[in-house]
């Protein structure tokens, strides 16, 4: 089974998740953003072994620290769809415009594209393709989990900003109601920021794109 410790890292308190699967204690970790020192402490004191780094999309505090991290641990990337190369190779001037520590570009091992599946041990989750934050945010899902881990699509009570380069408003809103809807009002569904959240409670509540919105 799907587990996970969420670590909010960065000045803007980004919920990066590391998940492993607790058969054989392999670990992804999702959206690195920075504090490094902090997420490693928190991967050893879990007893994971780390194995690879997936990205909802490339905003600095969800990717900062992706490079980094892949070249001192030898881990391959993951996503997010190529729709975020221009927000990959902008990653230097977002760590400049937002006051991070320098934060270097780079190629992801393996685009994702709706519909596919990333593993982790012997879990398994889906990725589905929610653009309108940004042009490639992916999430991943999984279903014996009924977990979310949704970056900046949904959040609690909220949704995501669509003012940057790339943001689409009426796509956010179709990513959500076609790909997170689905997934059932059970699924817990983990925010870039802020608190956990469940599907069903905000189909019904959310005020941007529930059922009152
Ligand atoms: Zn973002
Ligand atoms: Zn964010």
């Amino acid at each position: 089974m799907l587990r996970y410790r969420t670590v909010p890292v960065t000045a803007f308190a980004q919920n990066c998740s590391i998940v492993w699967c607790d058969e054989t204690m392999e670990a992804a970790v999702i959206d690195p953003g920075g504090d490094l020192e902090r997420l490693l402490g928190e991967v050893k004191a879990l007893g994971v072994s780390l194995k690879a780094i997936w990205l909802t999309h490339a905003h600095i505090d969800h990717a900062g620290a992706t490079a980094e991290l892949a070249r001192r641990l030898s881990l391959p990337i993951t996503g997010p769809h190529e729709g975020d190369k221009f927000w990959i190779d902008a990653l230097p001037q977002q760590g400049a415009m937002f006051g991070f520590p320098p934060a270097e570009t780079f190629t992801p091992t393996r685009w994702l594209h709706d519909g596919d599946t990333v593993r982790i041990g012997h879990c398994e989750l889906a990725v589905r393709h929610c653009p309108g934050h940004t042009p490639g945010h992916v999430v991943f899902h999984s279903k014996e989990a009924q977990r979310a881990f949704v970056g900046d699509v949904l959040f609690v009570g909220s949704i995501g900003r669509t003012d940057f380069p790339g943001g689409n408003h009426a796509e956010l809103l179709a990513s959500i109601r076609e790909r997170l809807w689905p997934m059932g009002d059970e699924t817990v569904f983990i925010p870039g920021h802020g608190p956990e959240g469940s599907i069903g409670l905000e189909r019904r509540t959310n005020p941007f794109v529930g059922e009152r919105a």
